[in-house]
């Protein structure tokens, strides 16, 4: 029987475990199906605040688990496939085990979708990235392309230009489901080029490094070719929340609704970071909100003792 089981080991999960560990609950944190989150996936973090110089995002993950374990959180891996939260002590089963436990926190994360062509998760890091904000600043006079029609892709294209010598915004249909104010923006930005109805068919990297794609117009079928140093990947992302389906309340996308800070519908369960935030989705934020949802869920124990 635990005190608190935290899913997921990002930013969010491994701050809800500092917190945790601290205030000597001995914390369960089970690392979910991408141990340390998306910083894992990103190179150099430089903003976060304390590292003047930047730091990598797996190193930076890798110290928040080391204070966690310092503190007396204990680590298992395994991705949670069922949750029994309708009554307390609640049931997280992963695979084969089964956990449980007082209070839960949910920190499962969103993952960013990808494209699914060849190559493109290896490049990562090389290239290929998800996060402008954190990316963007690698890419000065380079030509880089974004992929993507909705908000995300005109915000990141904008924010983009500001650093790439060309931005080319690459969407599968002519029509945006971005709202018009950001198309309006994108459009009236004189570094970004818009090239629709294409979609990427290959990633060219001969060489590990991005030089450029090959893109295939979805309507004439001509191919077209350009050449870029960085493409950036904003087709959404997907909050990792289906294991709560009916359990937690959540919005029309699947992120898990937070109320009066890391709260949800069930008493005992908490959540924190990108799964619950589509909105902010930062390294700092996430971390915040991990903060949170450890200080809330020592409030409810001692609420609940004996
Ligand atoms: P989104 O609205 O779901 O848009 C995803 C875009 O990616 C769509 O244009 C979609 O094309 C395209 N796409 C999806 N899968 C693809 C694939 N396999 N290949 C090529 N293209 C693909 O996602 P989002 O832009 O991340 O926005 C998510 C939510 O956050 C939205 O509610 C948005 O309004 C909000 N948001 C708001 C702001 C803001 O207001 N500042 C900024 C960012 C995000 P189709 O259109 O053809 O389906």
């Amino acid at each position: 029987m635990y005190n608190v089981v935290i899913i997921g080991s990002g930013c969010a999960g491994l701050t809800a475990a500092i917190y945790a560990a601290r205030a000597n609950l001995k914390p369960l944190v089970l690392d979910g199906h991408e141990p340390g989150g998306q910083l894992s996936l990103t190179t150099h973090v430089e903003n976060f605040p304390g590292f003047p110089d930047g730091i990598m995002g797996p190193e930076l993950i890798e110290n928040m688990r080391k204070q966690a374990q310092k503190f007396g959180a204990e680590f298992k891996s395994g991705a949670v496939t069922e949750v029994d939260v309708s009554k307390r002590p609640f049931r997280v089963t992963a695979g084969k085990d089964s956990y449980e436990t007082q209070a839960l926190i949910v920190a499962a994360g969103a993952s960013a979708r990808l494209l699914g062509i060849k190559g493109e998760k290896e490049l990562i890091g090389h290239g290929v990235s998800t996060c402008a904000t954190c990316d963007g600043y690698f890419f000065r006079g380079k030509p880089i392309a974004v992929v993507g029609g909705g908000d995300s892709a005109m915000e990141e294209a904008n924010f983009l230009s500001r650093y790439a010598s060309r931005v080319y915004l690459i969407h599968r249909r002519k029509e945006f489901r971005a709202s018009k104010i950001m198309i309006d923006r994108a459009k009236k930005n004189e570094e970004i080029e818009f090239v629709t109805p294409f979609v990427v068919e290959e990633i060219l990297a001969p060489n590990g490094l991005v030089e450029g794609a090959r893109l295939r117009n979805t309507e004439t079928k001509e191919t077209r070719q350009l050449e870029l140093q960085g493409l950036f990947v904003a087709i959404g992302h997907d909050p990792n929340s289906m294991v709560f389906k009916g359990k937690l309340e959540m919005d029309a996308n699947g992120y898990l609704l937070a109320k009066h800070g890391s709260l949800t519908n069930i008493p005992g369960v908490f959540v924190a970071g990108d799964v619950q935030d589509h909105r902010y989705r930062q390294a700092v934020t996430a971390a915040g909100s991990g903060c949170m949802a450890a200080i809330d869920a020592e409030k409810f124990l001692e609420e609940h003792k004996g």
